[in-house]
């Protein structure tokens, strides 16, 4: 199975569909977000130089992730395929993407696009709370936990992301508009970008992903 991206503007449902399908896949996910805000709350050099990006809602640089992700393609597990969820984001980073795959025979396999209405997003990242344990996503109005702040299931206390707060919503939105969009010609032109309606619930936008990357 070869690697994949999940592109798709921030609340698209990227981490929620890429844990269902590495599940359903049997290979891994690897988020980049998760990777930078674990660095961040272990303080490590790297947390403290992307620190300052995340909460104000841009783009950690090109070299940091791209270093990132070479990292972690090296991992074991990355062997048979993985989902990549929020990397490449800018026409550098795919290309960098691309070469690092081609050193070892490989290319990416489908780049699905979660498309998402701007104004659904906001309503949903403005809304979106997280437990702090285990990671379980909330939403305080489309998906209230049982207990107010509590994860119903693990009792960990939930937070909204420094960058969740609806005025950093909106610069992360135009972020996306201005680095991240011009990957779909980027891709179209590979042949390999499979464009799916995220505005729908979970259950229907995966069923949309499998039949994207099984159609091809
Ligand atoms: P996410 O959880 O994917 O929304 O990522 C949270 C934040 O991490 C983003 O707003 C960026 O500041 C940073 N980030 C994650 N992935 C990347 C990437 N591929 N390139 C640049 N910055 C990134």
């Amino acid at each position: 199975m070869p690697p994949m991206v999940l592109l798709g503007p921030p609340g698209a449902g990227k981490g929620t569909q890429g844990q269902m399908l590495a599940e359903e896949l049997g290979i891994p996910q690897i988020a980049t977000g998760d990777i930078l805000r674990a660095a961040v709350k272990a303080g490590s050099e790297l947390g403290q130089k992307a620190k300052s990006y995340m909460d104000a809602g841009d783009l950690v640089p090109d070299e940091i992730m791209v270093g990132i992700i070479r990292d972690r393609l090296q991992q074991p597990d990355a062997g048979e395929g993985y989902i990549l969820d929020g990397f490449p984001r800018t026409v550098a980073q795919a290309e960098a993407l691309d070469d690092m795959l081609a050193a070892i025979g490989q290319k990416l396999d489908h780049v699905v696009h979660i498309d998402v209405d701007n104004e659904l997003l906001v309503k949903r990242l403005s809304g979106r709370v997280i437990c702090r344990d285990c990671g379980a996503t909330y939403h305080t109005r489309f998906n209230p936990p049982a207990k107010d702040r509590v994860c119903d299931l693990c009792g960990g206390e939930l937070f909204q992301r420094e960058d969740d707060q609806e005025k950093t919503v909106r610069s992360r939105l135009a972020v996306f508009q201005e680095r991240t969009q011009p990957l779909v010609e980027y891709y179209r032109q590979q042949g390999i970008y499979r464009k799916v309606d995220g505005d729908q619930d979970p259950e229907t936008v995966r069923a949309r992903i499998l039949q994207a990357i099984e159609g091809k």
